[in-house]
């Protein structure tokens, strides 16, 4: 591992290991393309689809690491670095409030501890932990509803039908637990492996979708609520399971990596993998990595194109309407709003605010960024100009004191202010703290915060993400980054021994446009495929990749 993370500054495109095209099994995969029919077909590359009949060779990794239990390694909260993306996952902390993926079932009505109660599932087996068994119907309708938006997934599966790429994978998961992860997770079962689940947040679980899948035999730890206690005891019960030891992880935020590194070190002689969504997580792999302690190979899949793509600009672009909506019921037409950061989730936040008629201001510390907002038709100012006049401020810069409380004085009456970037410091809610200034919770989320002179300004979710806290999400995103999860999870479990080192890996280019093109026949959009001779002029195999690793998309 090069030294690339002095100064806390994690500089991605040296420390990731870059995956030699020519050798992956993304390769096999992503000789598809999609034909006129909207079919996903298989390119000569793949006939013989090696890959999924690929015999892993990965041998035990001999080295032990000694685990330093050290708080600020493992802490839950990403450092400055580990802020600049975030992923899908909500999870950077599991004890983060995560309503948008609160479960619709009521979970009030029965206080006992699932860990106090005995249940089966219809087959008769006991081995998982939910709220309720009972509830399974209902989160299979909840699969089967987020199915519909997940497509990739589904061609995933009717892909593998005859070849089972992840026969005899044991996987380990820690994520969020909701109806789209159990598309995943069926899908790595249908794909071949045996799963076992926790979750990664306390408050994020939907109670019956995790009996949807105690109930076909995965062997599910969580349920919404969960103590601190319970969150460690659900992970234990995962791993800690006689007769059955994982061969793969696939973490969200790390903690379930942290509990075998500090529980079972000796469980990673037979991991040949991990694979990390969220941006802490990412973070925290490289830090191992950089202390020589990174066991095994990881793939960092929270910064493939396609995920952060979907994630920030996209998604962003969709959630901030809905974030503000909820709460607010604000009519964007004519107000004033000021976005604070044109970087990937300001774009996607201004594009919003911009086709509603909303009259959109920018504000930028980087040259580029801001000719890019001036392209795009935003006034670009200092927030000091303008701060009297908005009647939205939101902050996506993944700064810290944006919008100081000189600045908040100095907002007018029934002004809103809200932050869409990862940490809660954006906005110095901290300073609004203070005696002469009155707290009146309106509603879940939503704060007045009145001055002596009865000035309310509306604080939105204080200072957390808005779309996270008080907005859903879009299947379809979720679709992108499972999909990349899985693909990674075939990939480092299918490598043969040397082609992955202990290191933290991009996923590989070639699987990232594999993703894309999944997602495409739900916009029945058809590629354009070049000719011997355009491949030739441009010196690119017709399976691409199609671009350079340094591409900006
Ligand atoms: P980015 O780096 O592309 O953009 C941030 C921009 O803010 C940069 O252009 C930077 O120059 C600018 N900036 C920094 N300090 C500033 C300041 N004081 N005033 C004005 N501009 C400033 O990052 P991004 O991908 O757009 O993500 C931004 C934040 O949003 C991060 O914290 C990220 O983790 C978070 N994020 C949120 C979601 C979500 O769903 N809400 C999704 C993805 C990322």
């Amino acid at each position: 591992m090069s030294d690339t993370l002095g100064d806390g500054k994690l500089e991605l495109k040296q420390a990731s290991k870059e995956v030699k095209e020519s050798e992956n099994v993304a390769e096999k995969y992503s000789a598809m393309t999609v034909n006129k029919n909207s079919e996903i077909v298989m390119g000569e590359l793949s006939v013989s689809s090696a890959a999924f009949s690929a015999v892993p060779t990965h041998k035990p990794v001999k080295k032990q690491i000694q685990f330093v239990e050290d708080k600020q390694e493992f802490s839950r909260f990403p450092t400055k670095a580990g802020r600049r993306s975030l992923s899908r996952s909500i999870s950077q902390s599991s004890t983060d409030s995560y309503s948008s993926a609160a479960s619709y079932t009521d979970s009030s009505d029965d206080e006992t501890s699932p860990r106090d109660k005995t249940q089966l599932n219809s087959k008769g087996t006991n081995d998982f932990c939910v709220k309720n068994i009972k509830q399974a119907e209902f989160g299979r309708r909840e699969i089967e509803i987020a199915e519909q938006d997940m497509s990739a997934l589904i061609s995933l599966r009717k892909r593998a039908q005859g070849e089972k790429p992840l026969a005899g994978a044991k996987i380990v998961g820690c994520t969020h637990i909701t109806a789209q992860t159990a598309v995943l997770i069926e899908t790595l079962v249908a794909l071949g492996a045996q799963c076992r689940w926790t979750a990664c947040n306390i408050y994020s679980t939907q109670n019956e979708v995790a009996a949807a899948l105690s109930e076909i035999g995965v062997a599910v730890f969580a349920w919404k609520g969960e103590s601190e206690d319970d969150f460690w005891w659900c992970i234990n019960k995962c791993i800690n399971m006689e007769g059955w030891q994982p061969n793969m992880i696939l973490d969200d935020g790390g903690d379930l990596t942290h509990w075998v590194y500090k529980k079972y070190p000796n469980g990673f002689k037979k991991i040949r993998g991990i694979v990390e969504e969220s941006v802490t997580g990412v973070h925290r792999l490289y830090q191992l990595s950089k202390a020589g302690k990174l066991c095994v190979p990881a793939m960092n899949v929270n910064d493939s194109v396609t995920k952060q793509k979907f994630d920030n600009l996209y998604c962003c672009r969709e959630s901030i309407l809905d974030g503000l909506k909820r709460t607010t019921d604000v009519m964007f037409g004519g107000k004033q709003v000021v976005v604070c950061g044109y970087g990937e989730v300001g774009k996607g936040c201004t594009a919003a605010l911009k086709a509603m008629g909303s009259i959109v201001y920018v504000t930028e510390i980087d040259p580029i960024c801001s000719l890019q907002a001036c392209m795009d038709g935003f006034r670009v100012v200092k927030l000091n100009e303008v701060i009297r006049q908005v009647d939205i401020i939101i902050t996506c810069t993944g700064n810290k004191n944006v919008v100081t409380r000189d600045q908040l004085d100095r907002m007018k009456n029934g002004s809103i202010v809200c932050n869409m970037g990862h940490s809660n410091t954006e906005i110095d809610v901290a300073s609004l703290r203070t005696p002469e200034l009155t707290w009146e919770r309106v509603c879940s989320q939503v704060d007045h915060v009145i001055w002596p002179d009865g000035k309310r300004v509306i604080l939105l979710a204080e200072g957390r993400l808005l779309n996270l806290s008080c907005s859903t999400v879009p299947t379809f995103v979720l679709s992108i980054t499972a999909t990349t999860q899985a693909l990674a999870l075939i990939e480092l479990y299918n490598a043969p021994e040397g082609r992955y080192k202990q290191d933290v890996y991009l996923l590989p280019k070639k699987m990232d446009e594999y993703v894309a093109s999944l997602h495409l026949p739900t916009f029945d959009a058809h590629l354009t495929e070049l000719s011997d001779e355009q491949a030739k002029y441009l010196g690119l195999n017709k399976n691409g990749p199609f671009k350079p690793n340094y591409y900006r998309y």
